[in-house]
């Protein structure tokens, strides 16, 4: 670890900050403090013996920083390092930033493991936080973040974004960080503002994961290159919409009673993780510790084959895994075992293990254990809950490895029903694996309520106690009965008959409350007197059919079909194309399933395209425009639609359109597109109900030139916000003007569907919008018909439509239409539904 040397003329003032950063991460960077003569007649001043003492307390080989106050402490400094043995003297670097900030940064930094060169660089960044938040206009700090050489002389583009999402930077939402900036060839960068830890590649999982950016901290990202502007502008949305996360069911409501007996041989406490009551027999798991193997190889690129395959194999079967994991729990839950995959691919892991392997000659196990371990030890050296956590993801995969390696399988356990699964700790990959039909709930000793095995926990529907420490291993017994409460925490062992039935009794009083909540959310949505809404599901994936069904979908009102184009080098062929659209209108049907043509440009890259770099991606070529520039490839998309509309529950709609002509050439190659079939004697529907987004307010202002020609309109809220007040929903710095609530754009809403009204068709909402509390009583006051957002806000939105009545929807949005902006209407919404009866 990098050391830190503090050289001041007052000793107490560098002690003061020596003790204010020791604070900071909490003890763990080696920090030396220097100063003072020690003569009490003129106590300032520094001293070059003493500073060459200090260096050599912390020195190691990763380096020293040395910081200085004035003056002569620099001389001194420089004088102490004429004492040092040469090679030494070349791990020290004298660092001209300030000294208290620089003490700070240059700290943690140390503290988290990172090499010298980026300990220098975040002292010497250290002022800009202040000198930003005092207005002070700076330079971007130096970015020694590896990468492609920038390939374009462009600017660097520099964008701050603070983490709403409650996972902050980590596992599932770094994934998909770390992939979307694959999607660009701009060199990016990316670093923690508020606890002035990088800048990292941001392609990176490891270094990204390094950051321990979490809920609430600024991330500031920098980008070079030709496509700087869009990836910086992709990445802050995606920070922005929480990187999709929200699909981890809440936990939901506690059946509120009275206090449970907890009468037994003892009660132990540790932490609720996941909410449910259990009673059953304890059986401990442990996985035996591999004995691992280690010795010198006498062939190392034998060894290195046989880690390449193992590795290939382990990804092979994480993925398997995440599959099975996504149809079973889900999008959010299947992410923990994508980001495991990842972990392994890592280029920095791979070069350790390169290095253990090819040069040290170690034999293929040793080498991923020690690789492995390195890093598990780095994380669980950092300070806060997460880093400990994403060691024991580490931990998992590692083993996953050396046990292919060694081709040691694990036999699965025969449990009996009512078992009660107990163990120092559970990996996450043992917990999704857990035989649901014989498991009723698990405790382990160690572990957190934020872990991934507890977020697995909850998805499964398991209660489950963490951390209870080490009294549970000693404690209990195999085969002892145990009363589980995973929502206060506790367990009681050998309960007596009344705990054990009133825990049971709580159980069966929770599970009928839940299968109540979920038989509602599956009831089509209804206004108390009576009007009958349509509320379908967003999906941006094939695989998201199931979590949206369970959710109480009744349909897909925007299926958004670039999941199929993005990430790629080749555009997706018909068959890949009408066989994606099958599957999901295959699982919706008989529900409708609106499928969106391909929305890509913008903020939406797509490398076979050749998309030029533009000033004004949003205001570019996008959406209709690429679609009705590339004949051809749009038809190929409109066949797989018409192939996949067999089912007779697909509908098709076009995004972005602004004029009549782009809607009629649209519509044409529609039927060109279903000519073609029908020439080739391919299986298709035509027609089929077509409709159109409305995002542009020139499409507002058209809609009653447009209606004629549509079945539907869906308003895309999200992009005719941001064209109503020019503001790019990228742009962290104007993005709250986009306010969707803002009656600027509710009276859009309002004209789109009296017009279409008046002309007998029927609109929807598919922005944000839909699914928001706020919004929800205005819009069914509007005469919206139907209703679509993502599938976790289904739930909410249907409880939500059924205690309102038309007529009072009505009053509330003509009134709220006349407030001055989307506070106010957020305000009164709340203030209505607040006196809504229950
Ligand atoms: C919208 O703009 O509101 C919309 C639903 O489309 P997207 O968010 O995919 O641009
Ligand atoms: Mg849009």
């Amino acid at each position: 670890m990098v050391g830190l040397v503090l050289v001041s003329h007052s000793q107490e003032l560098a002690q003061a900050v020596k003790a204010l950063a020791a604070q900071q991460t909490q003890g763990r960077a080696p920090i030396a403090a220097v100063g003072g003569t020690g003569d009490p007649a003129q106590p300032f001043g520094t001293d070059a013996t003493a500073i060459l003492e200090a260096i050599q307390t912390v020195y190691d080989e990763d380096g020293v920083v040395v910081l200085m106050d004035l003056g002569s402490a620099i001389m001194s400094a420089e004088m102490a390092l004429e004492f040092l043995e040469p090679e030494q003297a070349a791990r020290v670097r004298l660092v001209a930033a300030p000294f208290v900030e620089g003490a700070m940064a240059a700290a943690v930094q140390a503290s988290i493991g990172m090499d010298l060169e980026a300990v220098v660089a975040e002292a010497m960044a250290a002022l800009s936080p202040k000198q930003e938040a005092l207005g002070v206009t700076v330079s971007p700090a130096p970015s020694t973040a590896p990468g492609p050489a920038p390939e374009t002389p462009a600017g660097e583009i520099v964008a701050r974004v603070t983490l709403v999402n409650h996972a902050g930077l980590h596992f599932g939402p770094a994934v998909l960080f770390v992939q979307k900036a694959a999607e660009f060839r701009a060199a990016i960068s990316v670093r923690n503002v508020t606890t002035g830890t990088g800048p990292v590649d941001a392609r990176r999982f490891n270094q990204v994961l390094s950051l321990g950016a979490e809920q609430g901290h600024t991330i500031e990202l920098s980008a070079r290159g030709e496509d700087a502007a869009a990836a910086v502008a992709a990445l802050v949305a995606l920070a922005e919409a929480g990187f999709g996360e929200g699909a981890e069911a809440p936990p939901p409501p506690v059946v509120a009673e009275t206090a449970l007996p907890l009468r037994g041989r003892m009660v132990l406490r540790g932490l609720a993780a996941a909410p449910g009551w259990a009673v059953g027999r304890a059986r401990f798991l442990d996985r035996a510790d591999l004995e691992i193997p280690r010795y010198r190889a006498a062939d190392p690129a034998g060894e290195w084959a046989r880690y390449k395959a193992a590795v290939a194999q382990a990804q092979a079967d994480l993925e398997a895994l995440a599959a099975r994991v996504q149809t079973e729990l889900g999008e959010a839950q299947a992410r923990i075992f994508q980001a495991h995959a990842l972990a392994l691919s890592d280029p920095d892991l791979e070069t350790a293990i390169r290095t253990a392997i090819a040069e040290q000659g170690w034999n293929a196990e040793a080498a991923v254990s020690d690789a492995i371990t390195t890093l598990a030890r780095r994380y669980e050296a950092m300070t806060g809950p997460r880093f400990q956590e994403r060691a024991a993801d580490l931990r998992d995969v590692g083993a996953r490895v050396v046990r292919l390696l060694m081709a040691a399988t694990e036999t699965p356990l025969a449990l009996e029903a009512d078992t009660i699964i107990l163990a120092d700790d559970l990996a996450p990959s043992q917990t999704a694996t857990l035989d649901r039909r014989r498991v009723v709930a698990f405790c382990t000793a160690r572990g957190g309520p934020t872990a991934h095995t507890a977020i697995l926990a909850r998805s499964l529907g398991l209660p489950a106690v963490v951390g209870v420490g080490p009294a549970l291993l000693a404690e209990v017994k195999n085969g002892e009965w145990l009363a589980v409460d995973g929502t206060t925490g506790t367990v009681v062992v050998e309960p007596d008959a009344e705990t054990r039935a009133a825990f049971q009794a709580r159980q069966a009083a929770y599970l009928a409350q839940r299968q109540a909540a979920a038989a509602a959310a599956q009831q089509p949505a209804r206004t108390r007197d009576g009007r009958r809404i349509e509320v379908v599901a967003n999906l941006a994936a094939a695989a998201e059919v199931e979590a949206a069904l369970a959710a109480g979908a009744e349909g897909v009102g925007l299926l958004r079909t670039e999941f199929l184009f993005q990430n790629r080098h080749e555009p997706p062929g018909e068959e890949e194309q009408a066989a994606a659209y099958a599957q999901v209108a295959a699982a919706m049907a008989p529900r409708p399933v609106i499928i969106r043509t391909l929305d890509i440009g913008g903020d939406k890259p797509a490398p076979y395209l050749d998309m030029p770099a533009e000033a004004n991606p949003f205001l570019g070529w996008r959406a209709i425009r690429i679609a009705l520039a590339l004949p051809d490839f749009f038809k190929t998309q409109l066949r797989a639609i018409l192939r996949a509309a067999v089912s007779d529950n697909v509908r098709v709609m076009f995004p972005m359109v602004a004029t009549l002509a782009e809607l009629d050439a649209a519509r044409r190659l529609l039927t060109a597109a279903a000519a073609e079939l029908d020439a080739a004697g391919i299986p298709h529907r035509y027609p089929i109900p077509v409709g159109m987004m409305v995002e542009v307010p020139a499409a507002v202002v058209l809609a009653d030139q447009m209606a004629p020609l549509v079945d539907f309109f869906s308003i895309g809220t999200n992009d005719l916000a941001q064209y109503t007040f020019a503001a790019d929903r990228g742009n962290a710095r104007v993005a709250a003007l986009a306010d969707a609530l803002h009656p600027a754009v509710l009276r859009q809403i309002a004209r789109v569907i009296d017009v279409a009204h008046a002309a007998g068709k029927w609109v929807g909402v598919c922005g944000e919008l839909a699914g928001l509390p706020e919004a929800i009583p205005v819009l069914i006051g509007l005469g919206l018909d139907e209703f679509s957002m993502a599938p976790p806000a289904i739930p909410a939105a249907k409880a939500l439509i059924g205690r309102l009545t038309l007529p009072a929807a009505t009053a509330l949005a003509r009134r709220v239409l006349d407030l001055p902006d989307g506070t106010a209407v957020a305000e009164a919404v709340r203030a209505f539904v607040a006196a809504l009866p229950a």
